[in-house]
């Protein structure tokens, strides 16, 4: 069995009362692992560690941060195989998808944030004929926090430590217990790239243990959090009377919306992609699908035939499309709004049931599940599910499209398929989300902001507005005499 430790100081240890919780393989339900199951003890040791390297990071120059980032990229990328193979057994999704995405992009988030601090400037501002000069300084904050969550743990683990120690910081970091395995094998690689002990410390646990005793802890000053809304709020409970600076990347039930217009073949491809990679598992999935009425039955038919032709099966196998959810539970919970679909009214097209793989029963499979639904505020329309369950529904008119996509209390993405200029400026403008993707899905440039508006979250991820999150400005005000 293996043990997943704490990574504190740059070594790997055990958490303190020797605690530690049972970790499984999503495929096939079985333990094949334990993790540290951390108190506030082993939090104050990580943090205590970050505050003794603290200093010396802060100075480091930029050149030689810089280097050391981009020797951890250079790092994940030669260790592809394993990481993949790693976060596929721990999280059930597609081991092609994880070689293809999933580690590529935690390479791509330490070499982007490695270059990026290079170029990060402050402003300066001259008070014209007042004799005065203002310089903006972009400090560290210091001891900083980052929580992630379980559907891409290592890409969503990395989007938040790189920025943060590029831009000087120290950090706590705790990965989802439900996947913490390449947040483990990275201490490996920091301490491998001669990143100094101290400056990133990843301890696991559960959130209400762990992730509550970062969020809680005195002297860290900033939390970066991704994960549910629920959980987004009580970090924000918990943070906002200490003054905490947050950021908090949360739900989504994005919209996707379709016109008779658009790329046919193009959107029917992308949309089987918006739907169900990952196992439907990724915030910025696509899970409410509008389409134009005049197209709605043609467009009910192709997609329903495409995705009949999914293969749900062993993440291993290169052929398989769908792998398992992340857990029992989780499957349970995407089941149980199934149920929920169909006492509303609404009529599954397709999917719907588990799915047996040979030789791994126990595994949490499902079939990817389509929906025609009547009514845009039934539950399944309105609540994040986060499984492979879509729901179609026609429309008349662009206004009714727009009124429907923004009837919902998330706005993170939404996905437009047309090849109208005019409709696609109204609607970007229009469309309450993060992020609108015309004709395209999922295509990220790291220098954009990221985030979501409503209880899609609060703050901005992505190129400097990141390394603006994890500094504080300060304004340096001079008088001369001339
Ligand atoms: P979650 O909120 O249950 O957990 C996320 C992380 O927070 C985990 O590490 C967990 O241990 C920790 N946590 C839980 N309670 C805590 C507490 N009281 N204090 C501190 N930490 C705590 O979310 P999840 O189930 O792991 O992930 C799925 C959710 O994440 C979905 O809602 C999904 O939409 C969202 N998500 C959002 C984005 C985005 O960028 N907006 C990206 C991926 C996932």
């Amino acid at each position: 069995m293996q043990y997943l430790k704490n990574y504190i100081d740059g070594d790997y240890i055990d958490p303190i009362e020797n605690d530690w919780l049972d970790n499984y393989n999503p495929s096939n339900g079985e333990v094949y692992s334990k993790i540290a199951k951390s108190k506030k003890a082993d939090v104050e040791n990580a943090y205590r560690a970050a505050a003794k390297a603290f200093p010396e990071w802060s100075n480091t120059t930029i050149d030689e941060r810089s280097k050391i980032l981009i020797r951890i990229a250079d790092l994940i990328e030669q260790n592809l195989d394993t990481l993949a193979a790693a976060e596929s057994k721990d999280n059930g999704k597609p081991l092609s998808l994880a070689k293809a995405v999933d580690i590529p992009r935690a390479s791509s988030n330490f070499r982007f944030f490695g270059n990026a601090i290079t170029q990060f400037a402050s402003e300066a501002h001259e008070s014209v004929g007042m004799n005065t000069m203002n310089y903006t300084l972009r400090q560290p904050i210091g001891v900083v926090g980052c929580i992630s969550p379980w559907n891409l743990p290592l890409y969503l683990f990395t989007w938040k430590i790189a920025p943060a120690i590029a831009a000087g910081n120290c950090v706590v970091a705790k990965p989802s217990e439900v996947t913490p395995l390449t947040a483990f094998l990275l201490g490996e690689i920091l301490t491998q790239a001669g990143l100094p002990k101290g400056v990133l410390n990843i301890v696991h646990g559960t959130g209400p243990e762990t992730g509550q005793a970062i969020v809680e802890h005195p002297q860290i000053k900033a939390i970066s959090f991704t994960g549910g809304t629920a959980t987004g709020a009580h970090i924000a409970r918990t943070a906002a009377p200490m003054f905490k600076k947050l950021s908090l990347e949360l739900g989504g039930k994005n919209p996707n919306l379709i016109f008779a217009d658009c790329d046919y073949d193009k959107m029917l491809s992308v949309t089987l992609k918006s739907s169900f990679a990952n196992q439907g598992q990724i915030c910025l999935c696509g899970s409410r699908i509008y389409i134009e009425a005049s197209i709605f039955e043609k467009f009910k038919k192709d997609f329903v035939a495409k995705v009949s032709e999914l293969k749900v099966g062993n993440p291993k196998d290169a052929k398989t499309n769908i792998g398992a959810l992340v857990s029992k539970s989780h499957l349970e919970k995407v089941e149980s709004y199934i149920k929920i679909a169909q006492e509303e009214g609404g009529v599954i097209l397709f999917g719907g049931n588990r799915v047996e793989v040979k030789n791994l029963e126990n595994g949490y499979y499902l079939q990817p599940t389509i929906i025609e639904i009547k009514d845009n505020n039934c539950r399944v329309n309105q609540e994040e599910i986060f499984g492979p369950v879509v729901t179609l529904m026609p429309f008349e008119t662009e206004a009714e499209a727009l009124a429907m996509a923004n009837d919902v209390k998330y706005g993170l993405s939404a996905t437009l398929w047309t090849n109208n200029l005019n409709r696609t400026m109204r609607l970007s403008k229009k469309l309450e989300a993060g992020i609108v993707w015309v004709n395209t899905w999922l295509n990220r440039d790291l220098r954009t902001p990221f985030g979501g508006v409503k209880e899609s979250g609060v703050g901005r991820e992505g190129g400097f507005e990141a390394l603006k999150f994890f500094t504080e400005a300060k304004n340096v005000c001079i008088t001369y005499e001339n």
